[in-house]
This record gives structure tokens, C-alpha cells and sequence, in this order.
């Protein structure tokens, strides 16, 4: 298995959590510029696993003048994440902030190719696939929707578009996101848990949860697990190797 996307330097213990991930290959979101560099040191001694320099939407209002140090780290970043927009805020200035951000960093990213995204779309999938749009119908990277919650327009177009998905546990147990699932090309599907954010009874989720997607795969595709667990470590090996 894989995980595509864990934020391991948010658990209480992260070098346990990068431990527990045992050697899965994994990328180790963050959510602001200045945690990149040690997130680099706990990934050091984890050779599975990769940290990406991340600026999350819902902070960037207050990160904005954190975007210089983001653009000064970017070319040690092959990862890049948690990025996106977030739709829930109704804050003007807060949303004016994001599509600010968000542009500079897919313009950056663009300009400097071969990075894999992960980003997220909560209640804005469209921006962002508008944004993506806006440097080319194929973005010169991997571009991972994580926790994608779109509708089914949506979620073609960003198809259309080379977009990969990272499903994890929650979206596993909601009727939208079982929905979604049902959509996704099976080449396209990766692995995530978001962990800690997402929560598997009661507790942080951890990388190895994604067996619980792929129960959730194996019976929506009628395969065995090991099959798809082959499928989606394929899926997440092509993206890596991008
Ligand atoms: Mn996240």
C-alpha cells in the first residue's frame, strides 16, 4: 500500500508515525512553508517516505507573506502540498488571499515542471481546475485531487484533465464520496489517510488505514484486495515516477 497523502509531522509522536508507516511509500504533506525543512529532517531517516512543501488554503490569508520563502524552497521540493482552495470561508479577503496564492504557486510549479501536486478543493473544485486550466490542458506535473468532493461534472473534467484521486476513510464511509468513488477511472485512484485531520474510530487515521479503501474497492470493483492494492500502488508508482 501507499499513503499520498499523511501530514506526519501533526501527530503527537511523528517519528512513531512515520515508523508505523513501515516502509509504505508515502508523502508527508505540510500545511505551511516554514515546517518544510523539518519535515525534510523527520523524512530523512524514512527513505519511503517524502515531504512536500505545502501552503494550505485556509491559512493563507495569514501565510500570504510567506509565499516569498515558499518560492525560495520550491526547487528543493519535488512534492508540493497541501495547496488548493478551500470554498468553505466566506471571507472575502480570506478568498481573494487563496487565489493569489494558489496561482503563484501553479505558476511556479508550472514553470518549473516535474513537481506532483496534492491538492485540495473543498466546496471549489472548479477554481481550482480553472487554475490548473490556466497553464494547459496537462499540467507539467502530477496533479493529485486529494479528498476530492466535487459533483460528477466536476470530477470528469478534472478526469479529462489527468487528474489523479487520493481517497481515504471518510470519504469510504460518506454516501458522496462512496458516490465519487464510483466514478473514478481505477487507473486514477491512489490511497491517502489525511491523517491526523481524518479519524478512524476515535483515533488519528494512519497510512495503513487505506486498507479500509481498499475493502471499500475491492468490492465496488470486484477484485480481490491484493489485486487492488497492486492496482493503486501501480497508480501511485506512475505518479511518483512522473
Ligand atoms: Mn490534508
Amino acid at each position: 500500500m501507499h499513503d499520498a497523502h499523511c501530514h506526519f509531522d501533526l501527530y503527537p509522536d511523528p517519528r512513531a508515525a512515520c515508523a508505523q508507516a513501515a516502509g509504505m511509500p508515502a508523502i508527508l504533506v505540510t500545511t505551511k512553508p516554514s515546517a518544510f525543512q523539518r519535515a525534510c529532517a523527520l523524512a530523512g531517516d524514512f527513505p519511503a517516505i517524502h515531504p512536500a512543501l505545502g501552503l494550505i488554503p485556509q491559512e493563507a490569508a495569514a501565510l500570504e507573506a510567506h509565499l516569498p520563502l515558499f518560492l525560495d524552497l520550491l526547487p528543493r521540493a519535488r512534492f508540493v502540498g497541501e495547496i488548493g482552495l478551500d470554498g468553505v470561508s466566506p471571507d472575502p479577503a480570506g478568498q481573494a488571499a487563496q487565489s493569489r496564492v494558489f496561482a503563484a504557486v501553479l505558476d511556479a510549479c508550472a514553470k518549473a515542471g516535474g513537481k506532483v501536486l496534492s491538492i485540495h478543493s473543498r466546496r471549489a473544485a472548479t477554481p481550482v481546475l480553472d487554475a490548473l486550466a490556466a497553464h494547459g490542458a496537462a499540467f507539467p506535473g502530477a496533479v493529485i485531487l486529494h479528498w476530492f468532493s466535487g459533483n460528477a461534472a466536476e470530477l470528469v473534467r478534472a478526469t479529462g484533465m489527468g487528474c489523479f484521486f487520493s481517497v481515504n476513510p471518510a470519504m469510504v464511509k460518506s454516501a458522496n464520496g462512496r458516490a465519487l468513488i464510483g466514478q473514478m477511472p481505477r487507473d486514477r485512484v491512489l490511497l491517502e489517510s489525511d491523517g491526523p485531520f481524518v479519524e478512524v474510530d476515535g483515533r488519528p487515521a494512519m497510512p495503513a488505514d487505506g486498507a479500509l479503501a481498499v475493502i471499500h474497492l475491492a468490492g465496488l470493483w470486484g477484485m480481490s484486495r491484493p489485486s487492488v492494492e497492486r492496482l493503486v500502488d501501480g497508480n501511485f508508482a506512475r505518479v511518483m515516477g512522473n
